[in-house]
């Protein structure tokens, strides 16, 4: 999952893109609001955090154009304490949520991740594949209810999977969500990743739908050992 932060408070914006590092997320920053427009428009991120009192482009003008424009991913804003008017002003203007400076970062993921899984449709935060569970809290994957060691990279790619689980999802889509713009990527990452998962959680769970991309599949049970 790839996330765009909006802030120009230089502190406090890498405090939000360490935050959402550690949690697994992949994160580009803009420090004005004619930057954090232009990347909306242009990269297809699965949540924003959107600071509204920014230089060049306030924060309301920022969401009003890109929901004018189609663009419908999440928008969490960040508003000063007593503004109540920004609030619904925010709203207003296609705003999914909010939060009141100073906020706990746990909160703001918490919130950030209950955004991704609306936006995909999943009312629950443990997404389930057969005797697959990925939980989305935790960042952590279960086969059969044994935990299964992934890399952050690994985790990412398998929880974009499960977010879009009924669809098939190319190779250029798992890499715009799962790496920021600063990644240096290598064409075959992506195959090697799905190798590894492959290899980890058993090579039935991710089905290669040819020339178009992969998409998850429910694993058969994995058999009885007492049988
Ligand atoms: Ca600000």
């Amino acid at each position: 999952m790839r996330i765009l932060v909006v802030e120009d408070d230089a502190t406090l914006s890498a405090q939000l893109e360490s935050g959402l590092k550690d949690a697994g997320y992949a994160v580009d920053t803009a420090k004005d609001g004619e930057t954090g427009h232009f990347l909306g428009d242009t990269e297809p991120y699965d949540a924003v955090v959107l600071d509204l009192g920014l230089p060049v482009l306030d924060g309301i003008t920022v969401l009003t154009r890109w929901r004018s424009d189609g663009r419908t991913m999440p928008v969490l804003i960040l508003t000063a304490r007593d503004r109540w008017r920004e609030k619904v002003a925010g709203f207003d203007a296609g705003a999914d949520d909010y939060l009141t400076k100073p906020f706990q970062m746990e909160e703001l993921l918490a919130r950030v991740r209950a955004l991704i899984r609306r936006a995909a449709g999943h009312a629950s935060p443990v997404i389930e594949i057969g005797e697959i569970a990925i939980d989305t809290r935790a960042s952590r994957v279960t086969r059969g209810g044994d935990t299964v060691k992934l890399t952050a990279h690994e985790y990412k790619l398998i929880a974009y999977l499960a977010h879009e689980r009924d669809r098939v999802v190319s190779r250029t889509e798992l890499t715009e969500h799962i790496y920021d713009q600063d990644f240096d990527l290598d064409s075959n990452t992506i195959e090697v990743f799905i190798g590894r998962l492959r290899r980890k959680l058993g090579s039935d769970v991710i089905e290669t739908v040819r020339g178009l991309g992969y998409r998850l599949s429910v694993p058969a049970a994995t058999p009885d050992k007492k049988a």
